[in-house]
């Protein structure tokens, strides 16, 4: 059979009902601009830590949507808290505020402790 360099992708089926939706239910009660998001990416385009790791502050906000907890933990620790995503997001989505969240939900879930008084709602 002749090759035309094609290959088909894997299935990747999520099922929403095993994942862990309780992260993103706490972050949309204490951030909810986090509804505004609409998946534009302007956040990851900008990224300082994104140039030069894999965070991507978009693809974080569809994971917490889906449920999908793993991933996150790994992808928080890379960012400065620069807030130039906050700057540039066109929905107003306080993703600083979001990252701090989830510092703080992943910290009760581990040993990790992420020590922060700053309250990036002021
Ligand atoms: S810039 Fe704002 S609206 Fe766009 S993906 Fe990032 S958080 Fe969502
Ligand atoms: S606050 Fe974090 S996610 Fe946002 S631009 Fe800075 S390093 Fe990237």
């Amino acid at each position: 059979m002749a090759n035309w360099g094609f290959t088909l992708l894997t299935d990747n089926h999520i099922y929403l009902n095993n994942n862990n939706t309780s992260w993103f239910k706490t972050v949309i009660a204490k951030e909810p601009s986090i509804l505004n998001c609409i998946s534009c990416g302007s956040c990851s385009a900008t990224c300082s830590s994104g140039h030069f790791t894999e965070l991507s502050m978009r693809k974080i906000n569809v994971w917490l949507n889906r449920g999908e907890i793993e991933p996150i933990k790994n992808q928080i620790t890379k960012c400065m808290l620069c807030g130039k995503c906050m700057l540039i997001c066109p929905r107003n989505v306080n993703t600083r505020h979001i990252i701090l969240i989830l510092h703080q939900l992943m910290s009760k879930e581990t040993t990790y402790s992420f020590q922060s008084d700053y309250d990036f709602k002021k």
